[in-house]
């Protein structure tokens, strides 16, 4: 089960295993948040164990991290909007599900940004075809938003499991004044901390 990495400035980094993560403390790299933890890996490592539940750690040293592109493409699309028609809010599976451009490209839409392109149902996009959305009477669930604090967002979208624990960290950790964070909704965006 994963290990949620944190910079030192508890930004996500990545999801490790915990054959990694017994590296990095080997290496003296890594700090828990929980003392409980840091017992339960020492006994699953004294018995050779590793355990189920998800473990949160933090680098002692800040890392820095390059930005990345991240690309408007399918599979992110429906990360972002969290496999969720953004017209009539019917949440399916991948293959229900295609990508809409809210202005046509045979209107002069832009094919590939982040702001043009929703998750739309079947039945949704069949009705929208060639139109502006107010033209057949949709309206978009939100506005559609390019993926920003690129990779440590989609990380956690990757992986609800860990985003819960890393959610419940930082309600314990960062003071509510310093906190940007919406908990039910992935619209919101993780801010950096620190
Ligand atoms: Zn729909």
């Amino acid at each position: 089960m994963p290990v949620l990495l944190l910079n030192a400035s508890m930004q996500p980094l990545n999801v490790i295993s915990r054959r990694r993560l017994v590296v990095l403390l080997t290496k003296e790299r890594v700090a828990f948040f929980d003392d409980s933890d840091r017992v339960a890996v020492e006994w699953e490592v004294a018995h050779r164990r590793l355990g189920e539940g998800v473990i949160v750690v933090r680098l002692l040293r800040n890392v820095v991290v390059p930005r990345r592109l991240i690309r408007a493409n399918r599979r992110n699309l429906l990360l972002r909007d969290e496999h969720t028609c953004q017209y009539c809010g019917l949440r399916a599976g991948p293959t229900e599900l295609t990508i809409d451009h809210v202005i046509p490209v045979s209107r002069g839409g832009n094919p590939n940004s982040w702001e043009n392109q929703v998750v739309a149902c079947k039945r949704c996009n069949g009705r929208k075809a060639n139109h502006l959305p107010d033209e057949v009477h949709l309206r978009l669930a939100r506005p559609p938003r390019p993926v920003v604090q690129e990779y440590a967002h989609l990380l956690l979208l990757r992986h609800p499991e860990v985003r819960s624990a890393y959610e419940d960290l930082l309600r314990s950790v960062v003071p509510s004044h310093l906190r940007e964070l919406s908990p039910s909704s992935s619209g919101a965006f993780l801010q950096p901390m620190g």
